[in-house]
């Protein structure tokens, strides 16, 4: 079931948005060569305490996965793609890192997903990163009342095929409300003008991820969480919560 938003709640979801993008610009701001993703994620657990906020991913448990999740945040590093759990690994320079974190607040959840190089960044690893900012910018833009969710998808895959990625339609946007993962799914590739229409009040997650080796297929790490490209390609993973209104898409996952 797809359920739109008043006014006055995507005001509410822009606070618990603007939580997650506060959390997620400290755990980059922490995040340098030889610091652990667990004290990446210590960090982010900070930000959702102080701001009386929730994990919408501790515990988190979908049908998919053999255990809890264990943090606040996901914790990506070079050809893992999605769903990496912050272990005691120290990032080394030239790692490609890329951090999932949602939260909750008064009832309402936002999830926002940001990628980025440790120290050096390697030329290759700058061009996949922006290629998944620009298909996001792409994908926001297409939010617009009246379009429909393939017209995001389209406008998502389009971006990355252009760049030579690899695209895997399994995990992609949702819709987001008082749960992290609601109605509707907005996969990151499709066909223009199908799907359902987009009204105003509709919240979607939107979140490209490429695989850099361009083949669009990934493997699942014993723990049955940490997702990877099969090749052992790197991978680039952005997100932002966003509103469909009649004044053009919102971005809620904002500071
Ligand atoms: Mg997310
Ligand atoms: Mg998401």
């Amino acid at each position: 079931m797809v359920e739109l938003k008043t006014p006055g709640e995507i005001e509410a979801m822009r606070a618990a948005g603007r939580v997650v993008a506060q959390s997620l610009a400290a755990v980059r701001k922490h995040a340098a060569v030889g610091v652990r993703l667990t004290e990446l994620d210590e960090v982010a657990r900070e930000v959702l305490r102080s701001a009386g906020a929730t994990s919408p991913f501790l515990g988190y448990r979908p049908r998919f996965a053999p255990v809890p999740f264990p943090a606040v945040i996901c914790t990506s590093v070079n050809d893992a793609a999605l769903h990496g759990i912050p272990t005691r690994y120290q990032l080394a320079d030239g790692d490609l890192l890329s951090v999932d974190c949602g939260a909750t607040l008064d009832g309402w959840t936002g999830d926002s997903a940001i990628s980025f190089t440790i120290g050096r960044e390697h030329e290759s690893d700058k061009r996949l990163i922006d290629t998944a900012y620009d298909a996001l910018k792409a994908g926001i833009a297409a939010a617009v009342a009246d379009a429909k969710i393939g017209d995001i998808s389209a406008a998502i895959g389009a971006v990355g095929r252009a760049g030579g990625y690899g695209i895997n339609t399994d995990f992609g946007g949702h819709g987001v409300g008082h749960t992290m993962h609601e109605d509707p799914s907005v996969p990151n590739e499709g066909r223009a003008g199908r799907g359902l229409r987009l009204r105003p009040g509709l919240v979607i997650a939107i979140e490209p991820w490429f695989l850099a080796g361009g083949k669009d297929d990934y493997r699942i790490d014993d723990d049955g969480w940490t997702m990877r490209s099969a090749d052992g390609s790197r991978a680039a993973h952005v997100e932002h919560t966003v509103a469909v209104t009649a004044q053009g898409p919102l971005i809620l996952t904002a500071l």
